[in-house]
């Protein structure tokens, strides 16, 4: 069995009556990387708050190499943490503040090995000939690079990155991504990356921890998650699945769009039938679909990069989205303000009820 990095065990954090945290139990191999996702305010900074010790559990324990730190300084745990604005020393050059934990830790080192470390890390994160800048003379995405050097600096075993790409823009978010998971495997240490995006969440971990409301409410691969999201909430929240209220009955589910037999179901507090929106099929109206199917008018396309999402709207004024993964051919068109039948393989359906077993 893997080793584990850090493990918690039924940690409980409030503030006031808010419970923040609410017994939360989670393991972290080593060289993993791995992501929490959640909406605002799930308790995500909590979490990692509690992991570095800044904050302390009111009950539960937190375990990092095997031993139990749940009562050691933040400053002792050998965890590093990136802030999400950064918190990096506006008065001190990119090289300044990359050896700054160095030069005022009880660490003993000499001038040249804090700079020889200190470089090492500037070429790592990319940001050679830039040394000598003050921060304010460069980039977000380099000043992100900043706060995680200076991190790296200290050679953390575990490393908490709070929506570290939170605050750039779309096109540098997508290459710090890659670049992320490229330094992390250089280093070979965990990384645990907080974010409130399914995409960002799924693309980066090699484990996805979803949170809501200060509970852990699953954790698994990315694919698991995709394919078996383990709620409605969840399901709702990655945000590829169109969602239809119904009920559940037996081995059928009754909605908007007739009733489909049912294979398996999740048991849940609501009937929820969810089908994900690369998984529905486009029929002229006058067609006989041979499943489950919603007639819809079809409304406009998006391109999105590698697919198309196409938005129609149901009589009952739900929208209904199909994606199109254009490695799978050309997309069809669809004429505005036509109506058209949308099917699917209820194969393919998540289903939650009340009555599931
Ligand atoms: P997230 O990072 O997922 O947005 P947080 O962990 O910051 O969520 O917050 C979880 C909940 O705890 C929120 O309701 C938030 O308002 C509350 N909270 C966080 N920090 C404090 C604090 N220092 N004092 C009081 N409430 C807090
Ligand atoms: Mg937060």
């Amino acid at each position: 069995m893997e080793t584990a990095v850090f493990r918690l065990e039924g940690v409980t954090k409030r503030y006031g009556d808010l419970v923040a945290l609410d017994n939360a139990t989670l393991s972290a191999g080593e060289n993993e990387y791995i992501s929490f996702l959640g909406p605002s305010g799930s308790g995500k900074t909590t979490l990692l708050r509690v992991i570095a010790g800044f904050e302390q559990p009111e009950q539960g324990r937190v375990y990092f190499q095997g031993r139990d730190i749940t009562n050691t300084p933040a400053h002792e745990r050998g965890i590093g943490f990136v802030f999400q604005n950064f918190a990096l020393f506006p008065h001190l050059t990119v090289i300044q503040n990359i050896g700054f934990g160095l030069t005022h830790g009880k660490h003993g080192l000499s001038a040249a090995e804090i700079d020889r470390r200190s470089r090492e890390m500037i070429d790592l994160v990319g940001l050679s000939g830039m040394e000598d800048r003050g921060v304010d003379q460069i980039s977000g995405g380099q000043r992100q690079r900043v706060a995680l050097a200076r991190t790296l600096t200290m050679q953390p075993k575990l490393v908490l990155l709070d929506e570290p790409l939170g605050a750039l823009d779309a096109n540098l978010r997508g290459r710090m991504r890659n670049e992320l998971r490229a330094i992390r495997e250089r280093l070979g240490v965990t990384f645990v990356h907080v974010t409130g995006s399914e995409n960002e969440a799924l693309a980066m971990g090699d484990r996805v921890v979803v949170l809501d409301r200060g509970r852990i409410i699953q954790s698994g691969t990315s694919d698991q998650i995709y394919d078996t999201p383990a709620s409605p909430d969840v399901a709702h929240f990655l945000n590829r699945f169109n969602m239809f209220d119904g009920t559940l009955s037996g081995n059928q589910f009754s909605g908007v769009f007739g009733t489909a037999p049912v294979s398996r179901a999740s048991r849940a507090d609501r009937d929820v039938y969810a089908i994900r929106y690369d998984r529905m099929r486009v029929l002229p109206v006058s067609a006989t679909p041979d499943g489950p199917a919603v007639k819809a008018t079809f409304i406009a396309a998006e391109y999105l990069g590698s697919s198309i999402m196409n938005f129609f709207e149901a009589s009952d004024g739900h929208v209904i989205e199909m994606e199109h993964h254009l490695s799978l051919g050309a997309p069809d068109s669809y004429e505005p303000r036509q109506d058209y039948l949308l099917t699917w393989n209820p194969e393919q359906a998540i289903v939650f009820g009340r009555e599931a077993a």
